[in-house]
């Protein structure tokens, strides 16, 4: 039995759990869409780790590069709703060599395709950049409206979290943090 028919039985069971009517004619085919869902928000488990840093050569001059607003879509690992909203990212290149605008959207859809928590998406995607591209410093800053918090529990409704996290330079230098506000 493949991982999708194995996903849609523990569908059917579950909306057998919470009271609904399997027979009724709107869930027919909900198990089986459900559980190709579930592959495809949750892709990030199953594919390869993101390793493609590939950077090309460009001159520059320790000055921040931007790359803003990244949409991204990912589902919280307490409640299993989803969050979403935007990643922005900034960093100061180093020997001569930058990142091509894709490979960011890449990393953050590897990242944000599996439960997860805000706090720790940002610091993963901070993390990896650090590790893989040479840089002086990185800071990523993701805002996100959580639906576990919307349609449950307290419902703040529209509310944004903000996370950060810094490396390098951009983690040690006020002024340069400063700057990375400033001109987000
Ligand atoms: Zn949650």
């Amino acid at each position: 039995m493949g991982v999708n028919e194995k996903i849609a039985i523990l569908v059917s069971d579950f909306l057998k759990e919470i009271g609904e009517d399997l027979e009724r004619d709107g869930l027919k085919e909900t198990p089986l869409r459900v559980s190709k869902m579930i592959e495809e928000l949750f892709s990030g488990l199953r594919e390869p780790k993101f390793s493609d840093f590939k950077t090309f050569e460009s001159e520059t001059t320790g000055e921040l590069v931007w790359v803003t607003q990244i949409p991204f879509y990912s589902v919280c690992e307490h409640h299993l709703l989803p969050f979403f909203g935007d990643v922005s990212i900034g960093y100061i290149p180093a020997e001569n060599r930058t990142l091509g605008l894709s490979k960011f959207l890449r990393l953050v859809e590897y990242w944000s395709k599996r439960p997860s928590i805000q706090e720790g998406l940002t610091t993963t995607i901070c993390k990896e950049l650090t590790e893989n591209i040479p840089n002086n410093g990185v800071g990523v800053v993701i805002k996100a409206r959580h639906l576990c918090m919307e349609m449950r529990g307290v419902r703040s409704a529209n509310a944004i979290t903000k996370t950060e996290s810094f490396s390098g330079i951009l983690k040690t230098d006020f002024e340069r943090r400063k700057e990375f506000f400033e001109r987000m």
